[in-house]
This record gives structure tokens, C-alpha cells and sequence, in this order.
């Protein structure tokens, strides 16, 4: 029997957190993420919170997030603290890109999806697929200035964050290490809020893990090439930057990545047998050794376990 991690050892202030968007239930992808980044805040005595990030209405499946918490609880994976919607917090996005407006770093751009492609395609500029095109600037004024009422403007404009020129982010990930990125080449000037009102992940994200005080982001190295765009509006909203840690993804048959869109299954943990072999699976995909193979124990025994046997540095295949 395993030590349990000593809860009196002293806490470094580690706050973790899960972030799913209620696209639909978790699938062994997600979970995957659940169980790595829940495992890295319980090895170092930390906080896990879970943030529902629902505020792409449009994509969001109604009773999706109850789900997800269902099936966290089933595999033992309990969160700190009162969960949290995105939704709600529309106010705290509005005053990050007004306090952006006051730095002159956004500005208003209409052109659709198509016009992009099109300036690019005239540049003989390919994006290759599942890339996403880089901003060829069409909108992006001589000087930005500050915009009056910005908060009303909906409906006519996306807002855009001016990128200074040859901007290369680096950071060190936990797992994969040294990172860099040239946001003007690989990224362009990206957008805060849609043209439809809606604020976008990457401001979202950024003001929600500095509010609720994240030290530590563990997620799917999909996630990876925004991660630079995330520090930098962190430098620029005066935020101090997280610790990230991304875990490799689970790919289907054809070597895409499971999400709702690729009709990824969704994890079964309906008994205590089902839960168990889903978390065996993920612990598996994390690299975790010689673990008890399930049979007659409990599934907070089994998690002290993973906890014990987690290790930052996993081989991705
Ligand atoms: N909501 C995002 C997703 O489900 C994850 C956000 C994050 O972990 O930064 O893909």
C-alpha cells in the first residue's frame, strides 16, 4: 500500500486547472488531459479547478458540461473550489480589450473568412491544411489609435491585436521543453472578439487563468502553437505567465486527433469497472509504469498510485 502524498508538505501555491469546452461528453482525449493535468496539481499539493469554457455558444451542446462533470466525478477526478462558466464572466473580457484599446494595440477589421483567403491566395501565399491562415493586415491602420465605445460596437467588426514587429516568443514547456515562435510570421495580428460579439479562447483564457490565480497548464499539445499568443497578451495586460506542460494528444486510426468532430467515442464510466479501464488507458497513454493492472481496488487507490508514478517528462511516440 502507497503512501498517501503528503498533504502537510509545504504547497509552492501550485493552482492547476481543466478547461473543456461542452462540445460534448469527454472522450479518451480530454480525459486524458483531465487525469494529466489532475495529477500533476495533486503531486505537487495543488489546487485543480475546473473552468467550463463555454463561450462559443454556437458549438456548445446543451447538458454537456453536466456530463463532463459526471464522468470527472465517476473516475475519482473531484475538483477544488466552486467550478466556473465563461459565460458569466463577459464583463472581465470587455475590460481586458478595453484596457488593450487603451494601449492602441487593437483595432476594428471586417473582412470575412473568403477575403482573407482570397488576399492570400493574390500574395501566393498556401496555407497548408488544418494551418491556420496567417492575417495579411488588410485593416490594420498606419497608427492605431484609441477607439471610442468599443464595448458597443457589435456586429460590425472583429477586433484585432497589432502585433509589433518580429515578435519571437520563447518558453520553456515542462514536458517538450525549449519552444519559440514568431507570432507576425506563423500567426499575424489574431482576433480578441468576433465580428458576432463573441470574445475569443485566446483572450478569454488568458484573463481567466490570471484571475483565478493558475500557476500550472497542463492540456493537449494542440494547444501548443496559441500558447505563445497567450504569453504575449499576458505581457501586455501586465499578467505574470503560467508554467505549461502539454501532454500528447490521442490520435484515431488515421492519425487525426479525437474531438467531436472526428466522432471520437465517448469514455464509458457507468460502473466502477468501466471508470477504471478508462483511467488505465489514459495513465497508459501518460506514460505511467507498472501500475495495479484494476482488478479489486478501489479507484482513489488507483489514482495514489498514478499520483506516485507521474513524471513530467513523458516520451511522446
Ligand atoms: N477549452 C479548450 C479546449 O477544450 C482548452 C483550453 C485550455 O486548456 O487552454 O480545447
Amino acid at each position: 500500500m502507497l503512501n498517501p502524498i503528503n498533504p502537510s508538505s509545504p504547497s509552492d501555491g501550485y493552482r492547476g486547472r481543466f478547461a473543456p469546452s461542452p462540445t460534448g461528453p469527454l472522450h479518451a482525449g480530454s480525459l486524458v488531459t483531465a487525469l494529466g493535468s489532475w495529477l500533476d496539481a495533486r503531486q505537487n499539493q495543488g489546487q485543480w479547478l475546473l473552468r467550463i469554457e463555454d463561450l462559443d455558444t454556437p458549438r456548445c451542446i446543451p447538458g454537456a458540461d453536466q456530463e463532463i462533470q459526471r464522468q470527472l466525478l465517476a473516475c475519482g477526478l473531484a475538483w477544488d473550489e466552486d467550478l466556473t462558466w465563461q459565460s458569466i464572466q463577459q464583463e472581465r473580457y470587455q475590460k481586458a480589450l478595453e484596457r488593450l484599446n487603451q494601449l492602441q494595440t487593437i483595432y476594428p477589421c471586417a473582412c470575412s473568412r473568403k477575403a482573407i483567403e482570397n488576399t492570400l491566395e493574390a500574395q501566393g501565399v498556401i496555407t497548408p491544411r488544418n494551418q491556420e491562415m496567417v492575417y495579411p493586415g488588410t485593416c490594420r491602420p498606419e497608427r492605431i489609435m484609441t477607439y471610442e465605445g468599443i464595448a458597443n460596437r457589435l456586429n460590425d467588426a472583429a477586433w484585432r491585436l497589432a502585433l509589433p514587429p518580429h515578435l519571437a516568443i520563447e518558453f520553456e514547456d515542462l514536458a517538450l521543453g525549449k519552444q519559440c515562435q514568431e507570432l507576425n510570421q506563423e500567426v499575424g495580428d489574431f482576433v480578441l472578439r468576433r465580428r458576432d460579439g463573441v470574445f475569443t479562447y485566446q483572450l478569454a483564457v488568458v484573463v481567466d487563468d490570471a484571475e483565478q490565480g493558475i500557476t500550472h497548464i497542463v492540456r493537449g499539445a494542440d494547444l501548443l502553437s496559441n500558447t505563445a499568443r497567450q504569453i504575449h497578451l499576458q505581457e501586455l495586460l501586465g499578467y505574470p505567465t503560467p508554467n505549461y506542460l502539454h501532454l500528447p494528444l490521442v490520435l484515431d486510426e488515421y492519425g487525426e486527433k479525437l474531438s467531436k468532430q472526428t466522432l471520437a467515442s465517448t469514455i464509458q464510466t457507468k460502473t466502477k469497472q468501466q471508470a477504471l479501464n478508462t483511467l488505465r488507458k489514459a495513465g497508459a497513454h501518460l506514460g505511467l509504469r507498472d501500475l495495479p493492472d484494476g482488478n479489486g481496488i478501489s479507484i482513489a487507490e488507483w489514482l495514489l498510485a498514478a499520483t506516485h508514478a507521474w513524471n513530467r517528462k513523458i516520451t511522446f511516440s
